[in-house]
C-alpha cells in the first residue's frame, strides 16, 4: 500500500520534517493583534507554499470588508485521481495563533521553537502553536508532502479541499461570510476533517464525533438613575444586585435542570449503547477533579447523569462574570443603579443557539424585578455537531489512525465548541469528523505550550493512510 510508503518516508526524513515545522512556528501570526498582521499572512503564505510543493492548485483568497481588511485564507485543491470514487474531503485548519501574554512565564521564548525531553523521556516541541493548531495542520501537510515524495498522487488520489484560516484565535469574523461566498465551491465537498482536538492520553488515540454549541448574553439590570445611600435608600428601593442574583437563582432547579421553558427540546436521550462506551473509556474522576484543585465531593451537576455525559451530551447554563456596586477596597454603603452578569449555555444535539437566546431573554423579561429595567445584549455563539459513529466516513478515518497508531482509536466527544463544525453543518448539510493528536496537558493558549513529537508522527501517519481509507467509501449525496 502506498499509504504505508508515506507513512515510512515521513519517518525515515523526520528530521527535515520537524525542521520545516520549526520555520512555521518561528513566524509570529498572532492574528487578535494587528501589530503582527504581516506575520500572519507569512504565516498563510508559508502553508500555501508547502502545499503548492506537494502538488495542491493553491490560492491566497482575502477576507474582511474592504477586502483584505481581514486575514486571508489559504485555499488548496486536488482534483483526485480518475479512479477516485471516496467522498471530496475538506480538511479545515488555522495558521493563526493565540497571543504568547504573559511571555515572562515561558521557559524559552514563545516563537523560538526548542526540542526538549520530559521527564518520561518523551520529546516534546515548545512554542506557540506548537499544538494549537499549527502543529496539528503540519502533520497533515508532511503527509502531503509525502505521498508526493514517493512518487504517488497528489494528496493520495483523494478529491480534497483544503481551507486554512487565520482568524480562529481572534473569533473568526470572516469566516461566516467567506463560507456563505463560497458556497459553490465548499458545497461540493462531503465531509470535513479537522485536526485541533485532543486524544484521551498517551498512547491513547481518539476520534472526536461531537462538539457542543454555545450560545453567550450579558444581561444589564438598570436601577434608580444614581448611585444610592444604602441606609437612606436600602429596604425602601429595589438593589440592582440583589434583584439580578434573585433572577439568576431561579435558573436551575433543585436538580440542576435549566428551568427556561422548552430548552430541553430538541436535546436527544444518550443511547444505552453510547452510555455504556463511554463508561467503558475509563475516565477517572476523582484524578480529574484532583487535577484542578477538588476533591471526590465536588462531582456535581444535573441529576441522573454522569462526569462524562455532562460534558459531552447535556447542554448547560452558567454565570461566567457578575459585577456591580463597589468592589474595591474597604467598605462603601452604596446601592448601585446597575448590575451586571454575563450568562452562557453549552449546547448539545439540535439546540440552536438564537433559539436559547430568545427563550432565555424572554425569560428575563418575565422576571422583570418591579421598578427596574433589563437592557439584554447577544454575544453570539455556535451551533452544535455531532456526527453518527455508523458514518462511513468516521469509520474510514477511525480506521486509518487504528492503522497509524496499532491500537484501536477511543471514539469521544468535547465538551468545548468548535464553530466552523456547526456552521458547515447548518449551511451546507456536512458532517465533520475530529481526528486531533493534541493531549490535555499541552497549556494550549498558556505559556510553554507544547505538542508530543509522538503526537506529531501520530497525526502525520494518520494523514498518510486517510486517502486510501476514504477511497473505499461510497457517500450518496441527497
Ligand atoms: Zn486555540
Amino acid at each position: 500500500m502506498t499509504g504505508d510508503k508515506a507513512a515510512a518516508w515521513i519517518g525515515a526524513n523526520e528530521g527535515d520534517a520537524i525542521g520545516r515545522l520549526v520555520d512555521w512556528l518561528r513566524i509570529p501570526s498572532v492574528s487578535t493583534d494587528p501589530a503582527y498582521k504581516d506575520d500572519v499572512r507569512r504565516a498563510g503564505q508559508w502553508a500555501a507554499d508547502h502545499l503548492r510543493a506537494s502538488g495542491f492548485d493553491v490560492e491566497i483568497r482575502e477576507t474582511g470588508d474592504p477586502d483584505g481588511s481581514g486575514h486571508p485564507i489559504v485555499l488548496a485543491t486536488s482534483e483526485g485521481s480518475p479512479e477516485y470514487e471516496g467522498p471530496h474531503v475538506l480538511f479545515y485548519g488555522h495558521y493563526d495563533v493565540q497571543p504568547p501574554d504573559p511571555v515572562d512565564l515561558w521557559r524559552s521564548p514563545p516563537f523560538e521553537p526548542v526540542i526538549e525531553t520530559d521527564e518520561h523521556g518523551r520529546e516534546r516541541i515548545v512554542a506557540r502553536g506548537a499544538c494549537d493548531d499549527k502543529g496539528q495542520v503540519h502533520g497533515f501537510l508532511e503527509a502531503m508532502r509525502a505521498w508526493k515524495e514517493t512518487g504517488g498522487p497528489v494528496a493520495g488520489g483523494m478529491k480534497i479541499t483544503v481551507l486554512l484560516e487565520g482568524e480562529e484565535e481572534s473569533g473568526s469574523v470572516n469566516l461566516e461570510r467567506f463560507v456563505a461566498q463560497n458556497k459553490d465551491t465548499l458545497g461540493a465537498c462531503d465531509v470535513c476533517l479537522i485536526s485541533d482536538t485532543g486524544m484521551l492520553g498517551p498512547g491513547r488515540p481518539a476520534i472526536t464525533y461531537g462538539v457542543r454549541g454555545l450560545a453567550y448574553t450579558e444581561l444589564v439590570l438598570h436601577a434608580s438613575d444614581q448611585d444610592l445611600h444604602s441606609g437612606a435608600w436600602g429596604g425602601k428601593v429595589p438593589n440592582p444586585i440583589t434583584e439580578l442574583t434573585k433572577v439568576l437563582a431561579q435558573l436551575w432547579d433543585a436538580d440542576r435542570r435549566v428551568t427556561i421553558p422548552g430548552f430541553y427540546d430538541t436535546v436527544l436521550p444518550i443511547e444505552p449503547a453510547e452510555r455504556e462506551a463511554w463508561a467503558k473509556l475509563g475516565v477517572d474522576v476523582a484524578d480529574s477533579l484532583k487535577s484542578i484543585g477538588f476533591g471526590p465531593e465536588a462531582d456535581v451537576g444535573e441529576t441522573g447523569y454522569a462526569f462524562i455525559e455532562r460534558e459531552w451530551a447535556r447542554p448547560t447554563a452558567e454565570i461566567n462574570g457578575i459585577v456591580g456596586g463597589y468592589t474595591g477596597h474597604g467598605a462603601k454603603t452604596v446601592i448601585p443603579d446597575h448590575a451586571t452578569a454575563k450568562v452562557s449555555f453549552r449546547l448539545v444535539a439540535d439546540q440552536d443557539p438564537e433559539t436559547i437566546t430568545e427563550s432565555f431573554f424572554a425569560w428575563v423579561r418575565e422576571r422583570t424585578p418591579a421598578g427596574c429595567r433589563w437592557e439584554l445584549i447577544d454575544h453570539g455563539g455556535g451551533h452544535p455537531a455531532t456526527v453518527g459513529t455508523d458514518s462511513p466516513p468516521l469509520r474510514a478515518v477511525r480506521d486509518a489512525l487504528a492503522k497509524a497508531a496499532g491500537t484501536e482509536p477511543a471514539l469521544i466527544k468535547t465538551g468545548g465548541s468548535i464553530p466552523i463544525a456547526g456552521l458547515l453543518k447548518r449551511e451546507l448539510g456536512m458532517d465533520t469528523i475530529f481526528a486531533g493528536f493534541g493531549l490535555e496537558n499541552d497549556r494550549v493558549h498558556s505559556p510553554n505550550e507544547k505538542f508530543d513529537l509522538d503526537c506529531w508522527r501520530l497525526g502525520a501517519r494518520t494523514h498518510a493512510m486517510i486517502p486510501e481509507a476514504l477511497a473505499a467509501v461510497r457517500v450518496s449525496r441527497s
